[in-house]
């Protein structure tokens, strides 16, 4: 989501004539768009804005402030004679209004918003989130349907970092999605905090004024993945991230049948411990995860059984309290589960969380170990899911090239199948990047696969 908000950012900038720097040493204003996840990613924000004051003799030099760190009041005490501005990400206007102060040739910026009328459920703001981005990838587009949080992990941040969670106009997304596809892009990654909540009212205006709200359209995720799917195109859709509580049969059955969605579903466990779970306010149970786990692999099973289908996930360790022996239901959970990817997260306490009020009482080095645990079972786990995509072609999306390998008179290019696998493969032909090309995979590591391009 950041990555996304920072291309916003790029492109609302492009478009009043700001240019990238070619260097650090050259630039006039840096943005700093930080997360707040972990204190790791908040100590390097504090690293990085340290050296380029003691380091830039720049003095028109200005840096700005956003994302995740923006709103705290610590970090802003900490920051204050060092950044220009603070302005989260939702306060869009309040960094436009900024930059008119601040560079007056372009004090006839206007945003350039959607002229659509918008009618969200709550009063959230989220205007900036149709600002056109200037996207780096000319084949994978990141495409925002929400923004924040009402769940309140206790560990989270995101619900006082990015405010509650409000839904973006489905016309809007929908309207955006053409316009990429229409432009060549290959890859939709449809983005929210909780994806599975996403919810929109479209009404038609006549209704309002006669009053007849059965002629309002309700937008769920499930019907929005599907007005997606019709859009015209060889495209793939992806969607992060889901919170279990909120996965519905309907979803599941919808994901699994349409062409397009691909077929990968990331579901965060966080931690397989009821306890745990019940601290960390997720809402739901170890049971009920399975239920869910099992409910999808079922469903991807009917809709596509020619495919393969792979499971991702999320896992905290170390959370205040948690034991060995709750530890070791996260370990049982990922055994069953048979992930083929999890990102680990060692607990770091967040403030402004409710955990923050509890005691960090499992220590820097067994947080480690349980890690490194974990991430022994998903080395198996991933081996073995890779080893059946031996003697398979897939649809491969091609990323990047490496140096050709001049011996072969081949390029060396890289990719992602529809579940997300890294492929690597050699060709003679040139100009893949971009392309969906069919390669037949001949062998499989724990985290990539190799193979060579069909004829
Ligand atoms: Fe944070 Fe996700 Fe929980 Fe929302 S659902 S509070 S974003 S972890």
């Amino acid at each position: 989501m950041n990555h996304s908000d920072s291309e916003r950012i790029a492109g609302f900038l492009e478009l009043h004539k700001f240019r990238p720097a070619k260097n650090i040493n050259e630039a006039e204003l840096i943005i700093f768009n930080t997360c707040g996840v972990r204190q790791s990613a908040e100590d390097r924000v504090y690293g990085q804005i340290h050296n380029l004051k003691s380091k830039n003799k720049n003095l028109k030099l200005k840096i700005i402030l956003t994302g995740c760190l923006a709103n705290r009041k610590d970090v802003q005490k900490r920051l204050r004679d060092k950044i220009d501005l603070f302005f989260p990400i939702s306060d869009f206007k309040k960094f436009e209004n900024w930059i008119i102060k601040n560079y007056l040739e372009i004090k006839n910026l206007k945003l350039k918003i959607a002229s659509q009328k918008r009618k969200t459920l709550r009063k959230t703001d989220i205007d900036y989130l149709s600002i056109n981005s200037r996207r780096n990838n000319a084949y994978r587009a990141l495409v925002p349907i929400m923004t924040g949080c009402d769940n309140f992990c206790s560990y989270c941040v995101v619900p006082s970092a990015r405010g509650r969670e409000t839904s973006r106009p489905a016309k809007e997304i929908i309207a955006k999605v053409k316009n990429l596809t229409k432009k060549g892009v290959k890859e939709i990654i449809l983005l929210g905090q909780n994806v599975n909540s996403y919810h929109f009212w479209i009404s038609n205006s006549k209704s309002r004024i006669s009053g007849e709200d059965s002629k309002r359209k309700f937008y769920n995720f499930s019907k929005l993945l599907k007005e997606i799917n019709k859009i015209p195109g060889n495209f793939r859709i992806h969607f992060v991230s889901n919170h279990p509580k909120d996965v519905t049969d309907e979803l599941i059955e919808t994901a699994a049948k349409l062409s397009k969605v691909c077929e990968c579903f990331h579901l965060p466990l966080q931690a397989g411990n009821n306890d745990v779970l019940r601290r960390m306010n997720r809402k739901y149970s170890r049971k009920q995860y399975f239920l869910l786990i099992q409910k999808i692999k079922v469903a991807y099973k009917k809709h596509k059984a020619d495919k393969l289908f792979s499971i991702t996930s999320d896992i905290i360790v170390g959370f205040p309290g948690e034991t060995r022996r709750q530890f070791m239901d996260s370990a049982e959970v990922m055994k069953k589960a048979k992930y083929d990817m999890v990102y680990f997260g060692q607990f770091s306490p967040r403030p402004g969380t409710a955990a923050w009020q509890m005691k960090d009482d499992v220590s820097k080095s067994e947080k480690a170990w349980r890690e490194k645990y974990l991430n022994e079972i998903l080395k198996k786990t991933a081996s073995k899911n890779n080893r059946k995509y031996v003697g398979r072609i897939e649809d491969v999306l091609v990323e990047k090239q490496k140096n050709s390998l001049a011996r072969l008179a081949k390029n060396e290019y890289f990719g992602k199948t529809r579940t997300m696998k890294n492929v690597k493969f050699a060709s003679d032909k040139k100009k893949l990047i971009g392309k969906i090309v069919r390669v037949k995979i001949i062998k499989a590591g724990a985290w990539n696969l190799e193979g060579a391009i069909s004829k």
